[in-house]
């Protein structure tokens, strides 16, 4: 089932970034100057400032280290709340901002081992495949 979900950042370096997710790849940049990610998606190095980097695909294998649940509908309507929110330490380093697919608030532990899975959703701009966590 198609998800609705808010409207992603779009443009250079997150067309990369969710072409990336359409393929099944959990794509990171990587800086070719400090050799460490950077993430978000931005135009420089967030360790160094280079511009010089590249995408690499990550394990998808992650650990929960934080976790919170939305009461307010920020979204006004486009998600229904409450929904779970997850922060996810990928197994290379990044944290990562996502929501669970087979979990609920109450079931996370700190450092629960998760993965990551990609589900059908939508946005103005189309169909697009969202990355999410189960756990592992
Ligand atoms: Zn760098």
């Amino acid at each position: 089932m198609t998800q609705t979900r808010p409207n992603r950042t779009l443009g250079p370096g997150h067309d990369d970034f969710w072409a990336g997710c359409a393929a099944g790849e959990l794509r990171i940049q990587h800086c070719n100057a400090c050799d460490k990610h950077s993430w978000p998606v931005f135009g420089h190095c967030e360790h160094c400032g280079s511009t010089d980097l590249r995408w690499q695909v990550m394990s998808g294998k992650g650990k929960v280290v934080s976790w919170c649940c939305f009461v307010q509908d920020y979204y006004r309507g486009v998600m229904s709340v409450p929904y779970d929110t997850i922060m996810v330490e990928l197994a290379e380093g990044p944290i990562f901002m996502s929501n669970p697919a087979d979990f609920a608030y109450d079931d996370i532990t700190f450092e629960m081992p998760v993965e990551v899975t990609f589900i059908d959703a939508e946005d103005a701009a189309g169909a697009f495949k969202l990355p999410v966590f189960r756990k592992a």
